[in-house]
């Protein structure tokens, strides 16, 4: 038994603090993500928003807090381990392998998730080109398939990096600032595609962005980070409102 039943929420952070020398980066962090759930983390540069997702990836240790994903408690794992525990991610930074085709590089990523379920119905070769083009079909990148990744548009490759992040059958998806360098329209496209998977599969999501838009339009939950701490979580609605994120953060964008 991996402990979670449906009412447990699949992330719980609380009390989760890192500092980097006299730099408070993270300070007292605690939230919960619920299955099928989507949440963004906003504030300003430097509010410690990387850090989080570092920590929640077990690539970085925390000084202080716990994290439960599926009940388990991760400090300390490494992050091999964590994604096997059904925990997807996509970089900041894309990390695919340019000289495979797109499909190879999804196969590669569906063959180590299968691998590491110490699957005893060994998945044929033929099984994983049809279950890679199902994926790629998912994000709309089927008729790239055969193309080596290293020719792809930028907006191409982050949809192929979703594939591969769905490979692992994740049941938390932490993706910090998927649509970085995205134009707004692939932006809109990139979390409508995410939240739509999201809502079918009940994944739980959690996600950086800069863009207002996208935030508002898709998130379930916002919460807002300012140096360090989580100043307000809450419907969208509410979070926009709030005289305090307006302040620091809201107000100087064009927020309606
Ligand atoms: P965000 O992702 O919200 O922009 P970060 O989590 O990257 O913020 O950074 C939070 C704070 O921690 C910043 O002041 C940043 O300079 C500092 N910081 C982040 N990573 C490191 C590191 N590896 N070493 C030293 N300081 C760091
Ligand atoms: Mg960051």
């Amino acid at each position: 038994m991996n402990g979670a039943t449906a009412a447990e929420p699949l992330l719980e952070v609380s009390g989760l603090r890192k500092a980097f020398g006299g730099v408070v980066a993270v300070d007292d962090v605690a939230f919960e993500v619920a299955a099928g759930e989507i949440v963004a983390l906003i504030g300003p540069n430097g509010a410690g928003k990387s850090t989080c997702f570092n920590m929640l990836m077990g690539q970085l240790a925390p000084d202080a807090g716990t994290i439960r994903i599926l009940g388990r408690e991760t400090v300390g794992l490494p992050p091999r381990r964590i994604w096997r525990l059904g925990v997807g991610r996509t970089f900041q930074v894309t990390a695919t392998f340019g000289s495979m085709t797109v499909r190879e590089n999804v196969q590669v990523a569906l063959l180590s998730h299968h691998r590491a379920l110490r699957n005893p119905w060994r998945i044929a070769r033929e099984q994983f080109v049809e279950l890679a083009d199902g994926l790629l079909a998912t994000v709309g990148m089927q008729a790239h398939a055969d193309r080596p990744s290293s020719v792809l548009a930028y907006g191409d490759l982050k949809r192929l990096e979703l594939a591969v992040a769905l490979a692992n059958q994740p049941r938390l998806l932490l993706m910090d600032e998927p649509t970085a360098g995205m134009g707004p329209r692939e932006r809109i496209e990139l979390m409508a595609l995410t939240a739509a998977i999201a809502r079918r599969e009940r994944t739980a999501v959690l996600f950086t962005e800069h863009d207002m838009d996208v935030v508002f339009q898709h998130a379930d939950r916002v919460m807002v980070l300012d140096r360090g701490r989580l100043i307000a979580a809450g419907a969208p609605a509410e979070v926009r409102a709030d005289p305090e994120v307006r302040r620091v953060y809201l107000g100087s964008r064009a927020a309606r």
